[in-house]
């Protein structure tokens, strides 16, 4: 029993150090920066709380850590990168005109980050009036605390469609390698901040930078939960009169009906009749 259980963990530390490997300096660079914002976050949520007395090992915390954050992406990104980006170009051969090669990478950082941005709040506005996509979105609101983790909580289904709308382009435009890894930086460090249990008060620039201020609203119980739909740049929202932005802060967080705790559970939950949940709700 022993030398079976040592030989599974000598090939768990042997896939474990060969992913590393195989890992090139970008991606080394992208979770380094990302591990250390989430530590920031961690120690701004305490110095700062938004919500006094959260816990930092709240309800759901293995769930969105585990599975969520570290499972379930490195499985989407197999899929998303692999299987769905690289059948797609090698079906229409676009990467090889590689357009974007020569544009400097800040300037398609800046045109991915603010391209996709609109899309996502545009997808995010018909996730909350349709209720097959709802389906999709409605784990993404079940936390009932939310902090720099809360973020990473979203059904497979719906991180498959939006990441394949965020780098499929890049990918097919023939931008280089690192413009994905530096993309994947700005959107998981902007999500934990969105999200984030800290108390910021950032005054006009929240009419264009997104952060907690709005975004902790729309993850509340009540009207914020309708409105704020933007991701990264607030400034949609404001230009589209979704904005909701009071003196108060929202009471409760999560979703009113019933969610399962755990993630298996919340991605099948998805795929449940909707005859059940109409008798249920009555
Ligand atoms: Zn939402
Ligand atoms: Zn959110």
């Amino acid at each position: 029993m022993q030398v079976i259980s040592a030989n599974i963990l000598s090939d768990i530390f042997n896939v474990i150090r060969n992913y590393i490997y195989n890992m090139s300096a970008p991606e080394v660079y992208s979770i380094i920066i990302i591990v250390a914002a989430a530590v920031i976050f961690i120690i701004l949520e305490k110095l700062f709380p938004y919500t006094k007395g959260q816990k930092v090992l709240r309800e759901g915390f293995f769930d969105d850590f585990a599975f969520y954050t570290i499972a379930q992406s490195y499985i989407l990104s197999i899929l998303i990168f692999s299987v769905i980006i690289s059948f797609v170009d090698n079906t229409t051969g676009l990467s090889r005109y590689r357009l974007f090669a020569d544009v400097p990478i800040w300037i398609q950082l800046v045109f991915f980050t603010v391209t996709h941005d609109i899309y996502i709040y545009f997808m995010h506005r018909w996730q909350h009036h349709n209720k097959w996509l709802w389906r999709i979105h409605e784990a993404h609101h079940s936390n009932k605390s939310i902090d720099w983790l809360a973020g990473s909580r979203s059904h497979a289904l719906e991180i498959l469609i939006n990441q394949t709308v965020e780098f499929l382009p890049i990918v097919l435009l023939g931008s280089p390698p690192e413009v994905i890894a530096y993309k994947g930086i700005i959107s998981a460090v902007w999500g934990m901040y969105i999200h984030s249990n800290i108390n910021v008060k950032t005054g006009w620039l929240q009419k264009i930078i997104n952060g907690p201020e709005m975004h902790r609203w729309h993850h509340s119980t009540g009207k914020g939960r309708n409105r704020n739909f933007a991701t990264k740049f607030a400034i949609w929202d404001w230009l589209f009169g979704t904005a909701f932005l009071p003196e108060n802060k929202p009471e409760e967080f999560g979703l009113k009906t019933y969610f399962p705790a755990h993630y298996i559970s919340q991605t099948l939950f998805a795929f449940r009749s909707f005859k059940k949940v109409k008798s249920k709700d009555n």
